[in-house]
This record gives structure tokens, sequence and C-alpha cells, in this order.
């Protein structure tokens, strides 16, 4: 265990109250990223901006250039409003923090903040992305995985708050954590008309329904039935009056599998298949991917590094191998393209369900938490390694 007194905690403790209080949307974390420099400012160290955004910052910690170890923190809230009997709550109607990226920023401080004070526990250095705009597209990570952060990196880790485990618990998927989410806005375009005559023009709103239909069909076709696949569309739009067959329908959707190169033949699908739909049925279909998160697939070595750590480091009663993926994504995926990572949850007690207004968490993750996290550091940079 870590030896950090009650005062070590307060001050972290306290820094999740106001990170709650003061929750700001994807891409305007502004407070909460001069907050966050100006707490690591005092403890004499240095947040540094991201080039490629005006929010956010990175903070390097430790002795000597490398290794370099990442861990990202993701700080954004979402457009909620937060339920009023709430204790801790936000004061910025209609944002909250719902998704615990308040935690998160919270643990990326208390690993600052322990290391700033003892940096010679690390021979090497730990780099800590605070990172806006998870819960948006295009994504923060999207941006800053091109900058020029990741040379020397051995890896790079994140966690997130999970209430299906309890307060000190650690879940860990080994390979494929989370499923990529690539949304997905397709446009039919028609000549429009009467309704007495679809023969004579293009029935929009009924062809539109049959590629619905089919598209999920056609794709099982084409891929492996082991590398299965969900493709729902959760918005759909045409059409204004009953004898008027609309000129336009639009949909919206997402994609999302688990094997980044299956998603490559999914995609390429969807393509070929609303040309020939489009052809067969005479209508236009204009087809756009404004987003395309990766999955996150944990690399082997630091799976195995994680679970040698916590059965060497007592922590092996904590540590629970969840069975199957997240649905769900994360734009952590984009660091992988640069560097070897590990996504893993961390047990949180509350109520409530994420991405709601009546999500609580307690604050009694958060010692469990980092003292797991800042022993995982050490003994991520200071094994003898490195390649
Ligand atoms: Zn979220
Ligand atoms: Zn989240």
């Amino acid at each position: 265990m870590i030896k950090i007194n009650n005062v070590f905690f307060d001050e972290i403790i306290n820094a999740r109250h106001w990170l709650h209080e003061n929750p700001e949307l994807s891409y305007e974390e502004y407070a909460t990223t001069k907050y966050i420099r100006e707490k690591i400012q005092a403890w004499n160290l240095e947040l540094k901006p991201f080039s490629s955004l005006k929010t956010g910052g990175y903070v390097d910690v430790g002795t000597g250039e490398k290794p370099v170890l990442g861990f990202r923190a993701d700080i954004d809230a979402l457009p909620i409003i937060e339920n009023a009997g709430h204790s801790i709550k936000s004061k910025n109607l209609g944002v909250m923090h719902a998704c615990g990226h308040d935690f998160h920023a919270t643990i990326g401080l208390g690993l600052a903040k322990y290391f700033a004070q003892h940096p010679d526990e690390l021979n090497g250095k730990l780099r800590i992305l605070f990172q806006p705009a998870e819960e948006t597209y295009p994504d923060g990570a999207s941006y800053i995985h091109k900058e020029p952060l990741f040379e020397n990196m051995i890896g790079i880790f994140a966690v997130h708050v999970d209430l299906r485990f309890k307060t000190g618990g650690i879940a860990i998927k080994q390979g494929t954590a989370c499923a990529s989410s690539t949304l997905l806005k397709l446009k039919f375009i028609g000549p429009g008309g009467h309704t007495s005559r679809p023969h004579a023009t293009v029935d929009l709103i009924r062809v539109t329904s049959l590629y619905i239909s089919q598209l999920n069909g056609y794709l099982k076709t084409i891929i492996d039935s082991r590398d299965d696949f969900t493709l729902v569309f959760g918005s759909i739009h045409g059409g204004q009056y009953h004898n008027i067959i609309p000129p336009e329908v639009s949909l919206i959707g997402t994609l999302r599998n688990f094997d980044n190169k299956v998603l490559k033949v999914l995609l390429e699908g969807i393509r070929e298949f609303s040309l020939n739909f489009a052809t067969l049925y005479k209508c236009q279909i204009e087809f756009d991917i404004p987003n395309s998160t990766p999955a996150i697939i944990n690399d082997p070595k630091m799976y195995s590094a994680l679970v040698q750590f916590s059965k060497e480091n007592g922590y092996g009663a904590r540590l629970v191998e969840m069975e199957k993926p997240s649905m769900g994504a994360d734009d952590f995926a984009y660091y992988l393209k640069k560097v070897p990572g590990l996504y893993f949850q961390v047990g949180a007690e509350g109520s409530g369900s994420s991405h709601s207004s009546d999500f609580i968490l307690t604050d009694d993750l958060i010692e469990p938490a980092l003292d797991f996290i800042v022993n995982f550091v050490k003994f991520l940079i200071n094994k003898p390694h490195h390649n």
C-alpha cells in the first residue's frame, strides 16, 4: 500500500467535488483545464497544452527521460440536467458529470500529486493526459493521438469507473475490451411526387424501410459468423404530409463490432450494398461516416503485467476477469494506434445508471483506486523490460 496521509486525500477529494460541481461539455472544458493547471502548478509541475486542442493538457512527472508511460484521464461532461436532490451537484445547469469523468480527472490529479511528492520512485516518466471530448465526435483522442507525445512511450492505460463492481475492484478483459463505434449518416434522395402514383417516382419511405430491413442480412453474408456486429439506426426523418412522397429521407445510426479489420469489411459492404441498392431502386444514397472510434484491444503484455502485478502485490482478490467486452466505445482506442494500451474498470459504489440524471458515485473509490494505480505505474515503469 502506498503511504498517503489524510491531508493528501482531503485535497484530492475536494478536487473531485469541485470538478463535479463545475462540469463542462466536450471541447468546452476551459474552467476544468484552468482548475487542473492551477492544482498542477501548486505541486511544481506544468500542465502543457495540446497543440491540436484548446482545452485539456498533459503533465510529465518522474525522473529521467525514459521510459515514458501514459495515463489517459478524460475530463468532459454530458448535456444532462442533474437530479436536484444530489448533495454534491452540478452548478452548471444542463451539464452533468454523468459518466464519472470527474473521478477520472481526479485520479489523474492524484497521480500527479503523488509523483510530484515522490519523483524518485519512478525511474522514468509518467505522462498524464487530461483529455477533452471523450463523449462527442470527432473524438478528442482522434486529434491528440497525432501529436508527438508518444515517442519512447512503452504503453498507455486508462480506467473507467464502473458501478457493476465493488469499490476497490479492478475489472479487466483480456483481448478486446470495448467495441468500435462508427457513426453512419445516410441520405436517400428521390424525385418526390404524389402518393397516388408511386410507380412514376421513387416511393422513398418504402425504399428506405427496405434498405433498413435488408442491410443487416446482407452484411451477415459477407463476414465470418463469429465476427458479429450490431447496426442500429437511432434516427429516421423524412416527409411531412400524407399524400406527398418526400424527396429526401435521412438515417443516422451506429455500427459496433469488436475487430478493427472486420470493421473495414463491414464498411466496404455497406458502401457496396448502398451503391447497388440505389441503382436497383432508382434513388440516390449519400453516405457519410463522420466518426469511427476503433475497438479497444488490450495489449497482451500489459494485460499479463496487470495480472502479475495484482497477484504479487496483494491485489489478486480484487481482480475480476470480465466475461464479455463492452459494446460501448471509448476514444482511448486511438492511442492504441501509436502505443500498446490497457483499459480496465475500477469498481465504484453509488446508484443510478451512467449517462442518466440519477447517476451518483461515492468518494470511497478514490483511495483504493489511486493506491492500485500508483503502484501499478511504479511496477510498469520500473520493471526492466523496455523495448
Ligand atoms: Zn460516457
Ligand atoms: Zn465515460
